[in-house]
């Protein structure tokens, strides 16, 4: 009985439980210009790779608690001292110290605009976003760099308010469980899965 590769931690070692191989028999490719003549076979892969989120992880286990989390660094000597950043910064890229972790879901339920925007009609393999993508550049108040994510409802303009909306039902801990809506946004309007 086959089933998906899983993997935890026991011991500071990596435990693998289940199929990570998968055989799956191959095809001849012909030419069809060419009496169909044997021209190669496929060889079909599949393959399970092993992320691992490191210092970021708890920024992704947050998101299903209905949290964002950024990080700061309170390194009083360096020029950067109480810079906000998120993306999820694990060290302060101006003095390589380790950032505190700061709550940053209150700044953005009220202060999170939209900088900028994208929309895109076709997506590349694997991706299992709903088209079009409304991608979104997002601007808080007190922090230095911009985030990137998708909205799920509204149109995108310049200088839009939005809110943070969390995967909590089955979340995937990707940073597809962050997803954004146009302020004004009711509960029953959410994709489904999503809790603000
Ligand atoms: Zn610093």
């Amino acid at each position: 009985m086959s089933m998906f590769g899983q993997v935890f931690v026991k011991d500071n070692k990596y435990k693998l439980k289940g199929d990570f191989h998968h055989m799956t028999p191959n095809t001849p490719i012909r030419n069809a210009d060419d009496d169909y003549k044997l021209l190669g076979i496929t060889n079909p892969r599949d393959m399970t790779y092993m992320h691992s989120y490191g210092g970021e992880a708890i920024f992704f286990e947050s998101l299903s608690k209905r949290k964002l989390l950024a990080t700061r660094c309170d390194d009083a000597g360096c020029d950067s001292h109480g810079t906000i950043y998120i993306p999820f910064r694990i060290y302060c890229p101006d003095c390589l110290s380790k950032n505190t972790v700061i709550d940053l879901t209150d700044i953005a339920k009220k202060t999170a605009t939209i900088h900028t925007f994208m929309e895109c009609q076709r997506s590349g393999a694997f991706n299992i976003m709903d088209k079009p993508i409304k991608f979104i550049n997002i601007e808080f108040d007190g922090v230095a760099t911009i985030l990137m994510s998708y909205l799920s409802v509204g149109e995108p303009k310049f200088n839009m308010k939005v809110v943070p909306i969390f995967k909590t039902s089955e979340p995937t801990f990707t940073i597809l469980d962050l997803s954004w809506v146009a302020e004004g946004t009711t509960e029953d309007q959410l994709p489904e899965g999503f809790s603000f």
